[in-house]
């Protein structure tokens, strides 16, 4: 057999999309499982958006587009930015790629040096690390616990940077934990990052509209000093539930933008041309949709830990947005025989319950499982209760 890169062999398959596959398998072997592994809303796309495709289509938009995204939906970013957030940026600030992973993954390959290191506060997006080994680069994880509501203090932060600190990542609401910083945690790690004007930052703000706890803020909100070594990392995939479509953006200082530019015109060049016209109407287009969504979010969010909080040896703290419940199983684990971590009480919650979660260790923090609300309140009840047989068996 072929001997692979070292590149390749430090790395491993994303966990997500892993444990989705595995409950497919199951049932399409004919096992009724429900599936609370996915990262992406159950919720169709809206109908405005998929008729701006339609329309895309109709009108022969289906060539070659700038690699870096049409002018109309570079407009249409710099407009959210500047709505949303108060930010202002120019055309040649903007990247659009192929979701917001490619973003990060072009960042990464654009920034980083081998041995440079990255700063990522666990529980993390699973991507974050195994993109930056990808790139050469080093990971550099923080713990945290429920206690601190899954975040990580300015002082961690402090005690991490290195002179080979290259890139600090903040990902709020988060994945997998739901939970948000407030604008007075923020601007105390960037207090600590203005000291240090090398180092850049990436702002993963993935989930900014599904929130319902507080207003959202990033880092560069509040500490503007910031601005120009701040990425902001942002895209359509979540708040209007166009997973499939492949469309993020990310917006920063021109050079590094040009440079991740540069790397996306030899891998993958433009994003598909028809989703750049569906992200447009996305962007300018009524954001009621995402409203109703969000609604239906905090409801299930409100059920699912209550839920969560009543079943033996599980505990778990409230989300301030996103579509995961992170509970913690510790107990769970200790009172299961043959269960000895969160990733064999994962294997055991899909075998013996019919119920798919993903084991916390995938993102960095051990003992607990991120449960996707995605999903219909039936599923949900559904799963409570068979995850309350399983757990008492
Ligand atoms: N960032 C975070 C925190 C995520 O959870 C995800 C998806 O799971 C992404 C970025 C990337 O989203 P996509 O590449 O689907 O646009």
């Amino acid at each position: 057999s072929a001997q692979l890169s070292n590149r390749v062999q430090q790395i491993k398959p994303s966990p997500t999309l892993a444990i989705t596959s595995k409950a497919a398998e199951l049932r399409a072997a004919g096992q009724d499982i429900i599936g609370l592994g996915a990262g992406e809303p159950d919720f169709d796309t809206p109908e405005h958006i998929k008729q701006a495709a339609v329309d895309a289509l109709n009108a022969g938009k289906t060539k070659y587009t700038p690699v870096d995204g049409t002018p109309e939906l570079k407009d249409a970013i710099i407009e959210k930015f500047r709505r949303d957030n108060n930010l202002s940026y120019e055309r040649n600030q903007i990247l659009v790629s192929c979701g917001g992973k490619q973003s990060f993954f072009n960042l990464a390959l654009a920034l980083l040096n081998p041995g440079d290191e990255v700063i990522i506060p666990a529980p993390y997006w699973v991507s974050y690390p195994d993109m930056v080994k990808i790139a050469e680069g080093t990971p550099v994880i923080l713990e945290s616990s429920a206690d601190t509501g899954f975040k990580v203090t300015a002082d961690q932060i402090r005690g991490a940077l290195t002179e080979r600190t290259k890139l600090v990542v903040i990902n709020s609401p988060s994945n997998p934990s739901g939970k948000a910083y407030s604008r007075g945690e923020l601007a105390a790690i960037g207090e600590v990052l203005e000291e240090y004007p090398d180092v850049m930052i990436a702002t993963d703000d993935m989930y900014e509209h599904i929130l319902w706890n507080g207003e959202f803020v990033n880092i560069v909100n509040a500490t503007p000093s910031l601005k120009d070594r701040t990425f902001v990392l942002n895209g359509v995939s979540k708040a209007y539930s166009m997973t499939g479509w492949r469309i993020g953006y990310a917006a920063g200082p021109a050079d590094v933008i040009g440079a991740m530019k540069k790397i996306q015109s030899q891998s993958t060049s433009n994003p598909a041309s028809i989703s750049q016209a569906g992200a447009t109407a996305a962007l300018n287009g009524p954001q009621e949709c995402v409203t109703e969504m969000l609604k239906a979010f905090h409801e299930r969010h409100d059920y699912v830990v209550k839920a969560l909080n009543e079943l033996p040896g599980v505990e778990c703290i409230e989300s301030d947005g996103t579509f995961y419940a992170f509970p913690g199983f510790q107990g769970a684990i200790e009172a299961t025989e043959g269960v000895n971590d969160d990733v064999e009480m994962a294997e055991h919650l899909l075998n013996t319950a019919g119920v798919a979660l993903v084991p916390g260790s995938a993102f960095g923090t051990p003992g607990h499982m991120r449960l996707s609300f995605a999903t219909s309140m039936d599923n949900l009840k559904n799963a409570i209760e068979r995850l309350g047989k399983a757990l008492k068996t």
